[in-house]
C-alpha cells in the first residue's frame, strides 16, 4: 500500500459501496455480508425486450443496491464503476460469452453530461470491458433531454417520451455487428429498446444488453 493510499484510508476509511459499513482488513469495496447477501439474480435475470434479444444483470434494483446506484448516478460516487464493472463483466462472461462483437453504452445527452461531469453508463461500460479484456466504444448520441424516465409512469408513456432522441454516430462501425449495450439499470427496458431499435435500423445485426441491476417483474 502506497503512502498516499494509506493517508487517504485514514482520512476517508473505505466503506462498503452498498451498505456503507466500514470495511474490514482484506475486504475490498464490498463487505463480506453484502457479498453474501446482495439480491443476486439467477442466470443473469435474463429478460428480452422489443428490439433487443436479451438483457442480463447480476442484481435486482432494490435495497442497498438501489441506494448504491443512486449515489453512483447522482452523488459523484464514480469510484464505484470499477466494482460494478467487475460484477457486470462476471454476469456477461457467464451468460453472453461469445454472443457479441462490440461493447457500447446508452449515452447521456451532452447537456446532462456537462451538468453531471461524467457519464455513468460510459464509465460502467469501460470498466466492464476492461475486466473482459476488451474495449467499449461509443455508438450512440443522445440529441435532446427528455423528462426523466423514472417520472413517466406507464411503459407507453416511457416509450413515447424517448422516441427519436438517440442517433447512431458511425453506422459503418456497427454494420452487421452484434452489439452489447450497457446501461446502469433496467426497469421497463424502454430506453434499451429504443436504443436497440435505432442500432438495428442503422445496420446492426443484433443487440444484447447488460446492466448492474434490474427491477423484479
Ligand atoms: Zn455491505
Amino acid at each position: 500500500m502506497g503512502f498516499l493510499t494509506g493517508l487517504l484510508d485514514l482520512l476517508y476509511p473505505p466503506r462498503c459501496i452498498f451498505c456503507r459499513t466500514l470495511l474490514k482488513k482484506g475486504e475490498r469495496a464490498v463487505c463480506g455480508k453484502c457479498r453474501n447477501e446482495l439480491p443476486y439474480t439467477q442466470n443473469g435475470g435474463a429478460q428480452s425486450g422489443d428490439f433487443f434479444s436479451v438483457c442480463v444483470a447480476p442484481m435486482y434494483y432494490e435495497g442497498a443496491v438501489r441506494e448504491s446506484i443512486l449515489r453512483y448516478k447522482f452523488k459523484e460516487a464514480t469510484g464505484y464503476a470499477k466494482t460494478y464493472g467487475e460484477l457486470v463483466a462476471g454476469c456477461i462472461r457467464d451468460n453472453l460469452n461469445g454472443r457479441y462483437d462490440l461493447i457500447s453504452w446508452v449515452p447521456l445527452s451532452s447537456r446532462r453530461y456537462k451538468e453531471r461531469g461524467y457519464d455513468q453508463a460510459m464509465l460502467l461500460a469501460l470498466a466492464a470491458a476492461l475486466e473482459l479484456g476488451d474495449v467499449a466504444v461509443s455508438t450512440l448520441e443522445k440529441h435532446r433531454d427528455v423528462a426523466r424516465q423514472s417520472s413517466m409512469g406507464s411503459a407507453e408513456k416511457r416509450k413515447a417520451n424517448i422516441s427519436g432522441v438517440y442517433h447512431v454516430t458511425d453506422p459503418e462501425l456497427i454494420d452487421s455487428k452484434r452489439i452489447l449495450l450497457i446501461d446502469d439499470i433496467v426497469t421497463t427496458g424502454s430506453t434499451l429498446s429504443e436504443c436497440a431499435r435505432v442500432l438495428l435500423e442503422s445496420g446492426a445485426r443484433e443487440v444484447l444488453c447488460a446492466a448492474i441491476a434490474r427491477s423484479r417483474d
